[in-house]
């Protein structure tokens, strides 16, 4: 899925009057990518990412999905995308601490209409994929930081998604485990799937395909 953003603008109510979030911003992303995002803190990076993930919509500008104005979409069609198309991973993981791995992969699967046999099923082999066959029954407590974020992982693979994106996946990882979640990111990216990384770890950037550097709202040249 490609991603086209044209002078991206975003204004958040009760934000500081006069500080746009996105002061314009214009770039692609093609179908395939490995992009990471990086800038310093309060740039812009997670306003971004939002606004791409459907989460959050812009102020002002363009932003285009395979082609088609996001824009000019209903509220369900972009749901329908969102859920269908775009995976998120979080920096704090954003598990349910009180329910299993399994379970918490369950849980879009479950909004997607899946139930039963099948849905445990497709959540064990995902949670094999990831590496955790065998702690399908833990709950996030009982795992390391680094198997917390497989998890994420393997629910934001639950619908099949073509996007991935990724809000800082190891800002709180040991480095070990941080280079285990950019393999695992680099290996969905080598599946075809497009990744767009914020981070502000400087060696996993480099091993992005391609680099977006913010500031204040802006992207450097
Ligand atoms: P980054 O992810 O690069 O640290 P953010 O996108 O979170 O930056 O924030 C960009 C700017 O927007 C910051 O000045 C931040 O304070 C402001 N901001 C972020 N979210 C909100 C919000 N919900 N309401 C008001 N201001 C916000
Ligand atoms: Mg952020």
């Amino acid at each position: 899925m490609s991603i086209a953003c044209s002078e991206l603008t975003k204004v958040y109510e009760g934000g500081k009057a006069g500080w746009p979030a996105l002061r314009g911003l214009s770039f692609e992303i093609r179908t395939g990518e490995f992009v990471a995002v990086t800038g310093p803190s309060g740039c812009g990076k997670s306003t971004l990412l939002n606004i791409i993930g459907l989460l959050d919509e812009p102020t002002g500008g363009a932003y285009s999905l395979n082609g088609r104005d996001v824009g000019s979409m209903s509220d369900s069609e972009r749901s329908g995308l969102r859920l269908g198309e775009i995976g998120f991973v979080f920096q704090s993981f954003h598990l349910l601490n009180s329910i299993s791995a399994a379970d918490n992969v369950c849980l879009p699967l479950l909004y997607a209409g899946e139930y039963g046999a099948a849905m445990r099923h497709r959540a064990a082999e995902l949670l094999k994929k990831v590496g955790l066959h065998g702690k399908e029954h833990k709950t996030p407590l009982e795992l390391s930081g680094g198997e917390r974020q497989r998890v994420a992982i393997a629910r934001a693979l639950a619908n099949s998604p073509r996007i991935i994106l990724a809000d800082e996946p190891t800002g709180n990882l040991d480095s070990a485990s941080s280079r285990e979640i950019m393999g695992m990111l680099s290996e969905l990216n080598s599946e075809g799937i497009t990744i767009v990384m914020v981070t502000h770890d400087r060696d996993l950037a480099a091993r992005a395909g391609r680099n977006i550097r913010m500031r204040d709202g802006r992207i450097e040249p």
